[in-house]
Formats: structure tokens, sequence, C-alpha cells
């Protein structure tokens, strides 16, 4: 994981458990989990964050970090949304969580996060379930009262994997300042069409630098993103990435 600035709040140290109260597939290999805490407390989050989750395996314990795909606003479970991985062994455990099993974590962590929207045109990039951390970012962006326009350019394999569709198209019905485009891609070619409609969206079409942008995938294609927009001239802290 990287990111750049400091916790955007004091993380919790200590191991929480949680109880899956509802499980949703997005399709055969993408699922959500929807957790409450064990204690009958409420999980407080900024939109962004990720809690670290204990696996056991065999003889080995993994902590594996999955984000909050859900609003801080939610009342009851939050949800995290993930995907089988070739050869991912933690998540493969997720997948064998049943209703009423509980799992261990710690956080939520990290600093890819919107708390207060900066005052300046949003460029979200999200690919398969990265656009996890991004949806709650989203919604608490749109429900500031700013006019700034916020874009946000999402790939996938197919339509299938374009996750929260409903959502995103009930945020551009309702907030005008709001548009987003999906991009159909093999996952070998992903981060090229994502770079190029970046580039072509945000370098090459204007000589604006004052947008802030949020990335979020995974491997080394988050990176040529991020150095796109650095490069073209945008500052380097209004360039937010989590590389997964
Ligand atoms: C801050 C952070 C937040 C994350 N949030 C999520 C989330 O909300 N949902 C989610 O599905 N994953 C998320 N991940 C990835 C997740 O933590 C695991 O890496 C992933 O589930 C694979 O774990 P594994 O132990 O099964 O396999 P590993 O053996 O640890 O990983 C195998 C390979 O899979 C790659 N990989 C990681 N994530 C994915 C992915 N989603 N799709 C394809 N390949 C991947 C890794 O780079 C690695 O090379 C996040 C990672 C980070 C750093």
């Amino acid at each position: 994981m990287t990111a750049d600035a400091p916790p955007a709040t004091t993380a919790k140290r200590g191991t929480l458990n949680a109880r899956v109260e509802r499980i949703v597939d997005h399709t055969s290999d993408t699922r959500s989990l929807f957790l409450s805490l064990t204690s009958g407390k409420h999980l407080r989050f900024v939109p962004g964050q990720f809690i670290s989750i204990t696996i056991p395996l065999g003889d080995e314990t993994r902590s594996r970090p999955y984000s909050v795909a859900s609003d801080p606003e939610d009342r009851g479970p939050f949800e995290i949304c993930f995907n089988r991985v070739a050869g991912g062994r933690g998540v493969a455990w997720l997948f064998d969580l049943r209703l009423g099993d509980t799992l261990d974590f710690s956080g939520p962590f990290g600093a890819f996060t919107i708390d207060r929207p900066p005052e300046a045109e949003l460029g979200f990039i999200a690919e398969g379930t990265a656009i996890a951390p991004l949806r709650p970012m989203l919604k608490r962006a749109l429900a500031s009262s700013s006019a700034h326009k916020i874009h946000l350019i999402y790939a996938a394999p197919d339509s299938d994997h374009i996750l929260y569709a409903a959502d995103l198209d009930a945020f551009a019905r309702t907030a005008p300042n709001f548009s987003f485009e999906t991009v159909i891609a093999a996952p070998e070619n992903i981060y090229d069409r994502l770079f190029d409609l970046a580039d072509a969206r945000w370098v090459s079409a204007d000589a604006d630098r004052t947008r802030h942008f949020y990335i979020c995938g995974v491997g080394k294609g988050v990176i040529r993103l991020r150095d796109l927009l650095r490069g073209a001239g945008y500052e380097r802290r209004a360039v937010h990435y989590e590389q997964w």
C-alpha cells in the first residue's frame, strides 16, 4: 500500500471482531460481505480507509487490507468487497466465510481518504474492486456543496465487473457536477486504456493543473497513472493513490 500523507485519523490499534450479516455476490468471482461489530458498536471510519483482516491459514496467519466500501453514515453493517485472485489464499479464506461466521480485524487505517473534499475539480480512476474505497469517497465529495466537476474513469474486463453501476447512474442523474465513463478492456490492456483516457482528459485537453486525483488499482499501472499526472504539472500532494 502506498500513501503520501499522514493518517487522516488516529488508527485504533486493538483487534476488533465482526460477524458476517449478509453476503452479496456481484459476479461469480466478486463478493461483498456486510459485517457488524460483535461489540454492538458502530465502526467509525473516514471514506477511503481500510481494515486489516486476520486470516488464519493452517500454521500461518496473514493480515490483509480490505477497503470499506460503504459509507460512514450508513447505519447497520459495513461492507467490504473483494475478488478472487489466482493463487490468492487469503481472499479464498474470505470466500469460505458463511453467514454468522466471525473474523478479527484491526483498523480502520489509511490516508487515502476524503474527509472534507478539496475545493477543486476532482478526478477518480479505478479498476474492478478498486472502486471500493472510491465509492464512499465519491459520495462524500458529492454530498458537499461544491459545484466543482467530479469525473470517474472506471475500468473492468467486462460490464458485469463494473460494480455499483446503479449507484453510479444515480449519482450522475442527481448530481449535475458528476459524470463517469466506463472502460471495458482485457486485463492486460486496462492500464494502457486508463492511461490514454487520463492523458486525453486531464493532460492534453487543457492547461488547468488545479485538479485533485484519487487513483486506486492493482500493481504498477497505478504508479504510471500517478506519474503521468504529477509529471504533467499537477501538484504532488493533489495526486492521491492507493496501489494494491
Ligand atoms: C490498502 C489496501 C486495500 C485493499 N482493499 C481491497 C479491497 O477492498 N478489495 C480487494 O479485493 N482487495 C483489496 N486489497 C488487496 C487485498 O489486500 C489482497 O492483496 C488480495 O485480496 C489478495 O490477497 P491474497 O492473500 O489472497 O493473495 P496474495 O498472495 O497476497 O496476492 C497475490 C497477488 O494478487 C495481487 N492482488 C491484490 N489485490 C488484487 C485484486 N483485487 N485483484 C487482482 N489481483 C490482486 C497482489 O498484488 C499480489 O501480487 C487491498 C490492498 C491494499 C494494500
